[in-house]
């Protein structure tokens, strides 16, 4: 009985929470990405992310549309990162509004992209010349400056500071981050019966200082085949034609909830 009343005033809180948030309103259109748009809200530490369900490759050269894909990245990154903060890594994520749209702290992107490879794929494959397939005997993390113009070229640790994109002491706190997101989503992917091949997260500042995760997790910026087939199950089929993007999509949703 006790326990009962305990799990009741728990799930109010937790629905009272919810019902705050559900009242905030997109103000100004601050931004569009290739998959997001970016809304002001009445807080100015706060932003609303809509995912839409644009999608882009090879530097937006080809553009089209998954159905539904904003859906299921939406929730993907809600689960992820509530998760994630968890785990000891602060990130941007506040509430799930609704479908398609999430409450989070406002950041200041830094313009870096984090990319973690546990097995070798895409652009590593082919600069490099290795079987796509082939599994490293270490971790291998990337670090890409996050300019359109010049194709998100990669570099290293002494570019970003000389770029001004991080200090030496950012990237130690970004790295660190990034392998215990790492160590977090391969066993969660495992779970699930997925294999996680690689992936890009992105972190920003927020008005004090603090380095959070942002941007999303989903099979957009991740590469994820079935374990048991090999099956891709993310933008891979997008990018390479392969068919049945929507399904793959929702199939990894389905398996990470
Ligand atoms: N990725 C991403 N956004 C980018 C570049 C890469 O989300 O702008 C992801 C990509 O989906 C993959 C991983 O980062 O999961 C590694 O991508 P790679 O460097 O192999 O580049 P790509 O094959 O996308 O050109």
């Amino acid at each position: 009985m006790f326990c009962l009343g305990i799990i009741g005033i728990f799930t109010l809180a937790l629905s009272k929470l919810s019902a705050q948030h559900v009242f905030m309103e997109r103000k100004e259109f601050i931004y569009e990405g290739k998959a997001k748009q970016v809304y002001s809200t009445e807080d100015p530490n706060k932003v609303i992310i809509f995912y839409k369900d644009d999608a882009t490759a090879f530097n937006a050269q080809k553009r089209g549309t998954v159905q539904e894909k904003g859906i299921v990245n939406n929730k993907m990154t809600a689960i992820l990162f509530k998760k994630l903060a968890q785990e000891g890594v602060p990130n941007h994520f506040i509430d799930q509004l609704s479908d398609r749209e999430q409450l989070c702290h406002k950041v200041e992107i830094v313009p870096l992209e984090f990319v973690v490879r546990n097995v070798i794929a895409g652009s590593m494959a082919k600069r490099l010349g290795i079987e796509e397939g082939t599994v490293p005997p270490n971790q291998i993390i990337d670090i890409c400056y996050k300019k359109d113009e010049l194709g998100d070229p990669l570099i290293n640790d002494d570019h970003a500071v000389a770029l001004g994109a991080a200090s030496y002491e950012d990237l130690k706190v970004m790295y660190a981050y990034t392998r215990t997101i790492n160590d977090f989503l391969k066993a969660e992917f495992d779970k699930s019966g997925i294999t996680l091949v690689d992936f890009k997260i992105e972190f920003g500042k927020d008005a004090n200082g603090n380095i959070l995760l942002a941007d999303e997790i989903s099979p957009d910026t991740c590469r994820l085949w079935d374990k048991e087939t090999g099956k891709k199950m993310d933008k891979d089929r997008f990018r390479r034609d392969l068919g049945n993007v929507e399904e793959a999509y929702f199939e990894v949703l389905n398996r990470i909830s």
